[in-house]
């Protein structure tokens, strides 16, 4: 493990340094975002062929059509979860590479993810192991139904775009719990942010962004 993260050149500490850097004077602001994502392993999380490009500022192919998103955005989407709080209970639907849900694990006390594609969701599960992240559980569903068994979330972060919001995941919020999301398809996609009030959800649509789609069922 250590030899792994204090590798040689492009997946040395030096390289991931440079990363928070960028992402610092990209505009992220919180402290223990920016540690996290100084000490987590991301060349770990994609193909070995990929391992070089892993801290590049670009979504990496991960198998099955799907991509890991670029660090900037799992830097962002994390940032906008905490929301200067601390959440304790946040669900992830599209556990993909499982990176973002890695991230998530050192910022709150228990992730939740979930993952449609059952042979993304099985490598996941061993790098979480392989790091140690006890604080993670994973389920291979359709997330747009959520994990009512779980619910209430303090934060819902879905990593896959849709034109709408899934109504159970609305439900499935704490009162004061907050949704990231990208919405909208293709070329009109943005990062949306629902917070569950008493009576209503407030919705804010942030930054640009182009995610793979939110699909039906399992496989
Ligand atoms: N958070 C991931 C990003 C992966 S891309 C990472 O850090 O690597 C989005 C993922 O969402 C893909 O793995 C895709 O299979 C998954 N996905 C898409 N629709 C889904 C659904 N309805 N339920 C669960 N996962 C879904």
């Amino acid at each position: 493990m250590r030899s792994m993260i204090h590798g040689i050149g492009m997946t040395s500490q030096r390289t991931r340094d440079r990363l928070v850097e960028r992402l610092r004077s990209a505009g992220i602001t919180d402290p223990a975002v920016l540690e996290v994502i100084g000490s987590t392993p991301r060349h770990l999380f994609v193909d070995e062929a990929l391992a070089s490009r892993a801290y590049e500022e670009t979504a990496l192919p991960i198998g099955h059509g799907q991509t890991i998103s670029q660090p900037y955005t799992v830097a962002r989407m994390s940032e906008l979860v905490l929301g200067g709080t601390v959440p304790e209970k946040v669900l992830e639907v599209g556990t993909g590479s499982g990176y973002q849900s890695a991230v998530l694990a050192r910022l709150v006390s228990k992730v939740y993810s979930v993952e449609r594609i059952g042979a993304l969701l099985d490598q996941a599960r061993q790098r979480l192991r392989l790091l140690g992240l006890r604080n993670v559980r994973l389920a291979h569903s359709d997330g747009s139904w959520g994990w009512p068994e779980m619910a209430p979330f303090d934060a819902i972060v879905v990593t896959a775009g849709s034109a709408d919001i899934p109504e159970a995941l609305l439900t499935q919020l704490a009162l004061g719990g907050r949704l990231v999301m990208p919405v909208g398809t293709h070329d009109a996609q943005r990062l949306v942010v629902v917070t569950r009030r008493e009576k209503v959800y407030e919705r804010e649509d942030l930054d640009r962004v182009s995610f793979v789609p939110l699909r039906n069922g399992a496989s």
